[in-house]
């Protein structure tokens, strides 16, 4: 088992699988994209799976692959197939903005992955467009379908909550009451500023802290006769309990959760470790901090690898404090 410098299990790792994308979500990337590392800047699918395998081995047993988009990554299925199979690996799990699913679905789903979680932040088709600067709702709502029913559970829905763009929130909880979706909130965080200015015009008034949304869902859902969010338990939240607080609608077969990374620090659980699409390996998302694993995966032996693990775990700071924002965008990170 991987325990850090302060006592904490660490036992997840985030892994961003490519920096690229096909949206290009106005919080995340800047309209014309970041300039993509170089193919062979990036780590290879072999290489990944040889650094899951060591981590393995020193007690990482969930996986989750991100980006970027994961899916635009050529040989995503494979590279799933290939990391279930580790020793030790419990379970793999994706982060996705749902677009390529009812494509790839199927092949995901026999390729031994668990559970997805789909961003998606406005159920209003201009507003996607228009967060996204280039998608589709249809595509992505398709996606959601694609995820249900291929039996992915649970399935989890992402919003970032952006003030200035008066997302209908009321609408998108609700999509908890009628089938198995667990929504989650999440606060807008200022990332990659130092491509694009202040995380793409990141201002503090844009970020909704999360009790002051619990507050406005619940003011709504009152007026809509709808009741009153109320606390899941420990033991009942939605696939582990990780770093939302989850809350259902009274009745509801899916649950409403927020993550709120600004307002409510939850660095004394964090459980994980983010690899970059580059092979840097970063102990905290709040930290510019990186250690290069690419280099000892390219030129070193496992136990070279092993070396940076630990090293890293030896440095994940205790909390992120007053810093929230990161030099690297989200996509290239690992969100
Ligand atoms: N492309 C995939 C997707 O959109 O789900 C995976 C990568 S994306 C970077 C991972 C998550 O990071 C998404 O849920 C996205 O909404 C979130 N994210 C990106 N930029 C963010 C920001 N500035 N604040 C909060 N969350 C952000
Ligand atoms: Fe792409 Fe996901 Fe970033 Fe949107 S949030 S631009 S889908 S990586």
């Amino acid at each position: 088992m991987s325990i850090d410098h302060l006592g904490r299990t660490i036992d997840y790792l985030r892994i961003s699988v490519t920096d690229r994308c096909n949206l290009r979500c106005l919080y995340c990337m800047p309209e014309e994209g970041v300039p993509w590392k170089e193919h062979d800047s990036l780590l290879s699918l072999e290489e990944i799976e040889r650094f899951v395998a060591v981590a393995a081995q020193d007690g990482i047993s969930r996986i989750r692959l991100t980006g970027g988009e994961p899916l635009v990554r050529p040989g995503i299925a494979g590279l799933i197939s290939a990391i279930t199979k580790i020793p030790g690996i419990e379970r793999v799990a994706l982060t996705t903005n749902g677009i390529l699913l009812p494509k790839m679905a199927q092949e995901l789903k026999e390729a031994g992955l668990s559970r997805v979680n789909i961003s998606l932040d406005t159920l209003d088709p201009e507003q996607y467009t228009y967060i996204t600067r280039r998608g589709k709702l249809e595509d992505a709502l398709a996606g959601i379908e694609a995820a249900l029913e291929y039996g992915f559970a649970p399935v989890k829905i992402n919003c970032v909550v952006v003030r200035s763009l008066h997302q209908d929130v009321l609408a998108y909880a609700k999509l908890s009451i009628d089938r198995p979706l667990h929504i989650r909130f999440i606060e807008y965080m200022p990332v990659g500023t130092s491509s694009g200015g202040e995380g793409h015009g990141w201002t503090a008034d844009d970020t909704v802290p999360s009790d002051e949304l619990i507050g406005i869902i619940n003011d709504l859902a009152a007026k809509d006769g709808l009741g009153t969010l109320e606390p899941v338990a420990y033991n009942e939240a939605p696939g582990g309990w990780g770093p939302a607080r989850y809350y259902r609608f009274p009745g509801a077969q899916g649950t409403v959760g927020f993550i709120s990374p600004l307002s409510n620090h939850f660095c004394g659980e964090c459980n994980r470790l983010r690899l970059t699409a580059d092979g840097k390996l970063r102990p905290c998302l709040f930290s510019d901090e990186e250690f290069d694993v690419k280099t000892a995966l390219r030129t070193g032996t496992d136990d070279d690898v092993r070396d940076i693990l630990r090293h890293t775990l030896g440095v994940k700071p205790d909390e992120h404090h007053d810093r929230v924002g990161t030099e690297r965008t989200m996509s290239q990170i690992g969100g």
